[in-house]
């Protein structure tokens, strides 16, 4: 496994692989490595003659410095789940290589509606910043797949939106979610929680399939908000931020249902200071 830590490296090495007729596929992170990112190595291996594998904790995409300070690190680790995974390249920059610095950004990618709802709503200018390094990354990589995980469905949808606007090249796959045995969407946040109040952290995943299975029996989509809210009450360490229909071609809120091959459930909330977000698909 080879690892590049400055892009200029990078670029010389997958210029000469391309013109072997090698197949990059790419894998954005941001590091401390767990079964879901995993997932995404195996496939983009399992597609693809070269997997490249990022590992970057992108500051600009982070809206509390809190998190960012919290955010784990946990790179040699890392690099030995990608070596036995067979990953054959690891691009790991150094901010400098990305960014002078983050902070003085002066040119700003703006995405729309995507950015005034759900995730876009709490976190203000985080879809900037994820849009932003994808696209650095996209320029550096020139992958000809990338892979991104269903948990973050709107992010998966912020990449669809760029790849199409901005006429990259490039096939977006998107890979289910991996849970632990007791629903909980896997995440590097899970390791911040609390081990006497782990057990409710899958009460959210819970929430959703509870809604969904409302829904599905008829229950008027108005009525989510309470049903959720009623769901989630006897649990005091949860706070529930938002949950959301939404169309899935086109990341819409929808008030109504409709097909359900079209239609994705969204949760945010915390647990103790922690935030989680999952969602579910009703096909
Ligand atoms: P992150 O390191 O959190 O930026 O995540 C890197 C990629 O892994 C993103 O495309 C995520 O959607 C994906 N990912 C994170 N958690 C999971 C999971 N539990 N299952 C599948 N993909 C995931």
């Amino acid at each position: 496994m080879l690892v590049f830590n400055a892009k200029k490296d990078l670029i010389h090495f997958l210029d000469n692989e391309r013109i072997k007729g090698k197949k990059i596929g790419f894998v954005p992170t941001m590091g401390a490595l767990h079964q879901g990112h995993l997932a995404l190595i195996r496939k983009a291996i399992s597609e693809t003659d070269l997997c490249v594998c990022s590992i970057f904790v992108n500051p600009a995409q982070f809206n509390n410095r809190e998190d960012l300070d919290n955010y784990p690190i946990s790179t040699e680790e890392d690099l030995g789940k990608l070596k036995q995974e067979g990953c054959q390249v690891v691009f790991l920059p150094p901010s400098h290589e990305l960014y002078d610095n983050p902070m003085e950004l002066r040119t700003t990618l703006h995405f729309g509606e995507i950015e005034t709802i759900l995730e876009g709503r709490y976190r203000p200018g985080h879809f900037r910043g994820v849009g932003l390094v994808v696209v650095k990354f996209f320029n550096i990589v020139e992958p000809d797949c990338t892979y991104f995980g269903q948990k973050d469905l709107q992010q998966y949808h912020l990449i669809k939106q760029i790849i199409r606007d901005l006429s990259y090249d490039i096939r977006l796959i998107c890979v289910p979610t991996e849970r632990e045995s007791d629903g909980l969407a896997m995440s590097s946040r899970n390791q911040r929680i609390p081990g006497e109040i782990r057990p409710l952290a899958s009460k959210f995943y819970e929430c959703l399939q509870y809604c969904r299975s409302a829904l599905l029996k008829g229950e008027k989509p108005e009525k989510l908000q309470m049903l959720a809210a009623s769901f989630l009450s006897p649990y005091q360490d949860l706070r529930l931020e938002y949950i959301e229909l939404v169309e899935t071609e086109n990341f819409h809120i929808i008030e109504k249902m409709v097909d359900r091959n079209k239609m994705a459930l969204c949760i945010a909330g915390y647990i103790h200071n922690i935030r989680l977000i999952d969602n579910v698909m009703f096909n």
